[in-house]
């Protein structure tokens, strides 16, 4: 047993800080802990609603509260932003110029956005041109489908990997379409899906359902498009072909609606610190969450290089292993817990309908419930807006995140 008290300082209190931090308060088992979450912001957003807010479906209200509530008892809050590391030191440096000092340190500052990667993103919120990713401009979505005459043409578009949700920016598309199709409209509009993937989803299992989702809709579906371009006094967006055969080639399509994915990447200070991968992203074990040179560093979430889909639901996995392990590091135990991998993306195919696409390392599928999880499903819908926002606040924010299992014993169909 460790005998003097543990400086844990955690970067970051969004979905996976705030996870942590009350987990560890809850499960340090009498180890002696002196916690502090360094997070700037005064708001906290339960993003994974934004899908459901931006088609009408759920009220931007719902999904923020108050940081300063959410901090569990007991742990300290830093406002400000961690700028640099230095764990050779055990030692980072926040944005003010204040340097702190820690025992052991848990990193997870999420995804940044890089509007400004697409040229015209500023126009983002105006002229037709949304996005779910934007908590400023999500309501804006709402708005841009209710506009949608007759004849119109609506574009959504998937950025390259990482971005956050792997489904995300084909739910709205879902979504727009069954708006259209409740309003006589759909057979009259285009809806295009632009994706700078080779397929619908990483998962073939889930791909091959929707691919015949969107083939429903008539959604005109184009692989390997990456928008590099808005033109919004003009509605014009422009892609970069970037594989198959005309791969380099350029396309240009007009719109009445362009609903866009912004690149996203681990914050600058992750990617500039000795804590990150070639890649920028913190560099620990994909099993342990242990960093992989600095082993009184652990780090969860968007940010950290585990190749698992990133959401809040792979947080609510990897919460209790880094819990159980960093507390087996402070008393001098083996590292025994183990992330699978499990992520999971409620796909809004329809109003009313999800098909619940839960999986682990290697695209293994993975149901909590015992039932098909190819099929579109009412139950699954009400998981999405009702129970799953209710679990977030009120059980994983909390640090009861370990209580609920999902099965693992699916046997795909051949
Ligand atoms: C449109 C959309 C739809 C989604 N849908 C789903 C879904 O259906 N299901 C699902 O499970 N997930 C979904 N997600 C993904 C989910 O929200 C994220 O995976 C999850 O929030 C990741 O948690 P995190 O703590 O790593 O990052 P975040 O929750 O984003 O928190 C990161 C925190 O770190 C802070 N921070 C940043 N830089 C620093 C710094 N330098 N120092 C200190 N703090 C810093 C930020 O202010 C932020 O509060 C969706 C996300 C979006 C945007």
């Amino acid at each position: 047993m460790a005998d003097s008290k543990k400086r844990i300082l955690i970067v970051g209190g969004g979905t996976a800080g705030t996870t942590v931090a009350a987990s560890l308060m809850r499960h340090s088992g009498g180890t002696q802990l002196d916690v502090a979450i360094i997070e700037p912001s005064e708001d906290h957003y339960y993003q994974p609603a934004f899908t459901i807010v931006g088609a009408g479906a759920y009220k931007l209200d719902k999904t923020r509260r108050k940081q300063q509530n959410l901090i569990p008892r007991g742990v300290e809050w830093i406002k400000g932003k961690a700028a640099s590391f230095d764990p050779e030191n055990n030692s980072l440096t926040l944005d003010s110029g204040a340097e702190l000092n820690y025992d052991y340190l848990i990193v997870c500052p999420g995804l940044e956005l890089n509007w400004d990667k697409i040229e015209g993103a500023a126009a983002l919120g105006t002229r037709g041109v949304c996005s779910n990713y934007s908590s400023e401009h999500v309501e804006y979505t709402w708005e841009c489908l209710q506009n949608l005459k007759p004849g119109a043409k609506a574009l959504f578009t998937q950025a390259p990997l990482p971005f956050k949700c792997p489904g995300a920016p084909q739910k709205i598309a879902y979504l727009t379409a069954d708006y259209l199709r409740k309003k006589n409209q759909l057979e009259d509009s285009e809806v295009h899906f632009f994706t700078a993937g080779p397929a619908m989803f990483a998962v073939p299992f889930f791909a091959k359902e929707l691919d015949k989702v969107a083939a429903g809709y008539g959604i005109d579906v184009h692989f390997q498009h990456n928008l590099v371009a808005i033109d919004a006094d003009n509605k014009r967006a422009t892609f970069k072909v970037v594989g198959g055969d005309n791969e380099g080639e350029t396309v240009v399509m007009d719109y009445d609606m362009l609903h866009f994915t912004p690149y996203q990447s681990p914050p600058q200070a992750i990617q500039s610190s000795p804590l990150a991968n070639e890649g920028g992203y913190v560099d620990i074990d994909q099993h342990s969450m242990q960093h992989n040179k600095y082993s009184n560093v652990f780090a969860l979430g968007d940010a950290g290089s585990t190749p698992n889909s990133k959401t809040a639901a792979a947080v609510r996995k990897q919460s209790p292993v880094v819990v159980k392990n960093l507390l087996a590091a402070i008393n001098g135990d083996a590292l025994e817990a183990h992330y699978d991998g499990y992520g999971s993306c409620p796909l809004t195919t329809a109003y009313g309908k999800v098909i619940m696409a839960e999986f682990t390392y290697g695209g293994k599928v993975t149901p909590t419930f015992p039932l098909d999880p190819s099929k579109e499903r009412w139950i699954n819908w009400w998981i999405k807006v009702t129970g799953l926002p209710m679990f977030y606040w009120s059980y994983m924010l909390r640090g009861y995140e370990w209580f609920f299992k999902h099965n693992t014993s699916y046997v795909e169909p051949e």
